[in-house]
């Protein structure tokens, strides 16, 4: 159930709906609008009565929410949300492109990338300092090391950084050296460490799950929110299929989905649905042309010998190209912002 305040409702008026919310054993959520505030009401174990609401002062209407996720969907907040990180906005009109390896190796690799990705026109810096690997024998990442690494490369290009989190236990020293903590697709129905990146002041780049619907996705979007946190960017990573020609499959259409469903701003990750660097390219421009709101690329200027996902990290000279393509293509869809 959605409670929508009328456009003169005083602070009172809102404080004491939201009394009456709590009284009632409910949790109340404000969710301010462009000109008026809603309030959400949270852990009702099936329909609430809108006349009980609907005569208290201030309020214009009662709606129910037909959807699972409540705090997330377009239902409960019509407006996209645009979420601020430095200089960065992902969730406006322009396309973000976040750029990296997939993993820190050394604090020579990470600036000869972050150099590269700032010259060719990336907004932010990505790069595993915890890596979840197939194998335990496989690099791990760099831990800790690997972030202050991080933190150098935001200090020196100006780039902010995206970074994993794998462990509850790790959580508060990832976030204190990231821009934004990135949940993987490993991980996205770990919901204890959903519920603490939900208490997080850092923006969380939550991917889908390798087999996940858009549905459980976002239901796992909505722990984050539920607990405080509304400052979620979705990342499809393409999903497992029976295909053997790429890694995983980029399931394009699952962001018009998103974006009808959801006020949160969904990227694309080219390079882990793929697999193998020459089908970044062409996934990239496509991902301009769904009207994603950013991507996420692996870069690394000697793939040969990377740590980890080499195969499909793309040259400086490609990313280039790559970043050229999709911000031409960015440009010819700007006119039509109502797709964003
Ligand atoms: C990554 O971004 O480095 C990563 C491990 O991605 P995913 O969780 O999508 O596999
Ligand atoms: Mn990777």
């Amino acid at each position: 159930m959605l409670i929508v305040m009328r456009k003169d409702a005083t602070a009172e008026q809102i404080e004491s709906v939201m009394r009456a919310v709590e009284e009632r054993g409910f949790k109340a959520r404000p969710i301010p609008g462009g000109d008026r505030v809603s309030i959400a009401i949270l852990f009702n174990q099936g329909a609430v009565d809108a006349s009980t609401f609907e005569d208290l002062p201030g309020v214009k209407e009662a709606i129910p929410v037909t959807r699972p996720y409540k705090l997330v969907s377009r239902e409960t907040k019509a407006d996209a949300t645009k979420i601020q990180i430095g200089d960065v906005c992902i969730g406006g009109r322009e396309m973000v492109i976040i750029a990296g390896p997939c993993a820190v190796e050394s604090e020579k690799q990470a600036m000869a990338i972050a150099e590269h990705v700032k010259k060719s026109g990336g907004d932010m810096f990505r790069g595993g300092a915890f890596k979840p690997r197939t194998s335990p024998y496989a690099f791990q990442g760099m831990g800790e090391e690997g972030l202050k690494i991080l933190a150098k490369v935001r200090d020196t290009f100006g780039l902010p950084v995206v970074t994993e989190v794998m462990d509850l236990s790790h959580f508060d020293m990832v976030e204190h050296y990231a821009d934004v903590v990135q949940i993987g697709t490993r991980n996205m129905q770990n919901f204890s460490l959903l519920r603490r990146a939900g208490e997080s002041k850092r923006p969380v780049l939550l991917k889908r799950g390798m087999s996940a619907t858009v549905e459980e996705w976002l239901m796992a979007a909505e722990y984050v929110m539920a607990e405080g946190n509304p400052n979620i960017i979705l990342c499809e990573r393409g999903v497992r299929t029976f295909v053997r020609h790429s890694r995983n499959t980029l399931d394009l259409s699952a962001i018009p989905v998103v974006q009808r469903e959801s006020h949160l701003p969904i990227i694309i990750d080219p390079s882990h649905a793929a697999g193998y660097r020459d089908q970044v390219l062409p996934l990239g421009r496509a991902a301009a042309a769904v009207n994603a709101h950013g991507v996420m690329i692996e870069v690394h200027h000697e793939p040969e010998k990377a740590c980890s996902d080499g195969a499909q990290s793309l040259l400086p000279s490609q990313f280039d190209e790559l970043c050229r393509q999709m911000r031409a293509i960015d440009q010819i869809l700007q006119p039509s912002d109502e797709l964003k």
